[in-house]
């Protein structure tokens, strides 16, 4: 029999996601929250905690130095041998993946790697606009946008950044240029943008797209998530229910999706949301990533990763790293620990891990 990931609970992974670049030229509230107001929004929020927003908590991140990135030959090498164990679905993320230099230049690779039959890319969109038209012409198929704000002052405050229009363009032009389904990214916190939630869905009907709330997890650089702070997706959905005669989306034959779906009636526009913490959807997980730095993470809060770099820049062979991919995976964990009490948050953030 040809050889698969599949781990120990019975799942078959189908999904990498792979960071290109752990830096970003985003200062997400959410995940690297260095800006002043993203400082005085949690100082607030943790203000009636017992000795409020404990000072040494942040992680402290540094950039990976450029040697410790896998080349662009070791990625689609990695992609290639996983391929053939039978992934199919590749995301290119990060940190911010167009800030890597040529990344056009790997899409086009892994674009041609036999069995990758699905290959997008999650982006922030600052630089998409410059970037679309060869990215296309690469090969990739889909892009998400995270955007999580509609009005100019949140997104900044969210953000760092006054990104705005550049994302809104970028939106624009990926529909011009073709890419399908386009899907845009929010991340909902409680007293930052949960009051936009109605006008982030009236945007994704207005321009027939796939609005996707995600609540927030436990994955930011100063460790100031607080459960009060997630919008559970229930809520959400109440809410936006109370407006629209939402249609919920069945999709029976992909049950490791992450997000549950829902139509517009007029059949303009989707809803999805994701709820890691509310709704745990561990048991049909069938992903894994690779970080900018080689390492293998059978889980977005895994406590272990497994570093490929030693393989391929060792002289191992693709059969090697084949057998490596799959002792990797028999270990996968069979689910996240957010909200159990030895819940332990992961060292490395979201911009780290890739999303
Ligand atoms: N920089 C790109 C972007 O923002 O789209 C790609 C990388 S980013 C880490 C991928 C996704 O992770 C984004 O949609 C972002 O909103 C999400 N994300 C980051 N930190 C998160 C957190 N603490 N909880 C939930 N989602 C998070
Ligand atoms: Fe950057 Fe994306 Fe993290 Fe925002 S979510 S800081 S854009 S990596």
């Amino acid at each position: 029999m040809a050889m698969e990931l599949r781990d120990s609970h019975g799942r078959v992974m189908r999904d990498l996601r792979v960071s290109v670049t752990d830096r970003c030229n985003f200062r997400c509230l959410y995940c690297l929250p260095e800006t002043e107001e993203a400082a005085n929004f949690y100082r607030t929020r943790w203000a009636g905690a017992p000795g409020g927003l404990p000072a040494a908590r942040p992680i402290a991140y540094e950039w990976k130095p450029r040697a410790e990135l896998l080349s662009f030959e070791e990625i689609e090498r990695v992609v290639r041998v996983a391929a053939a164990l039978g992934i199919d679905k590749v995301r290119v993320t990060g940190g911010e993946p167009l800030l890597r230099k040529g990344v056009e230049g790997l899409v086009g690779s892994l674009a041609r790697i036999p069995g990758v039959r699905d290959l997008a890319m999650t982006t922030n969109g600052f630089l998409f606009p410059s970037k679309a038209q060869a990215l296309r012409d690469a090969g990739l198929h889909r892009v998400s946008f995270s955007m999580d704000s509609l009005d100019a002052a949140n997104f900044r405050r969210m953000t760092g950044r006054d990104g705005l229009p550049g994302v809104l363009e970028g939106i624009q032009l990926a529909r011009r240029l073709g890419f399908s389904p386009i899907k845009v990214n929010a991340v909902v916190i409680r007293g930052m943008n949960d009051h936009e939630v109605e006008d982030l869905a009236a945007f994704a009907h207005e321009h027939d797209l796939s609005m996707r709330f995600i609540e927030f997890m436990p994955l930011d650089s100063s460790r100031a998530w607080q459960r009060d702070l997630v919008v559970p997706g229930s809520e959400i959905l109440r809410r936006l229910n109370a407006r629209w005669n939402l249609v919920r989306v069945e999709a029976p034959d992909r049950p490791s999706e992450t997000a549950r779906r829902w139509r517009f009636p007029d059949g303009r526009g989707e809803i999805g949301v994701i709820a890691p913490v509310s709704e745990p959807f561990c048991g049909h997980c069938n992903r894994l990533r690779l970080t900018a730095d080689g390492k293998v993470r059978t889980c977005l809060f895994s406590l272990v990763e497994h570093d490929l770099r030693p393989l391929l820049r060792g002289g191992a062979s693709d059969e090697d790293l084949a057998l490596r991919l799959v002792e990797i995976v028999a270990g996968k964990e069979a689910g996240h620990r957010i909200g159990k009490p030895d819940f332990v948050q992961p060292a490395r953030t979201m911009s780290c891990i890739g999303g």
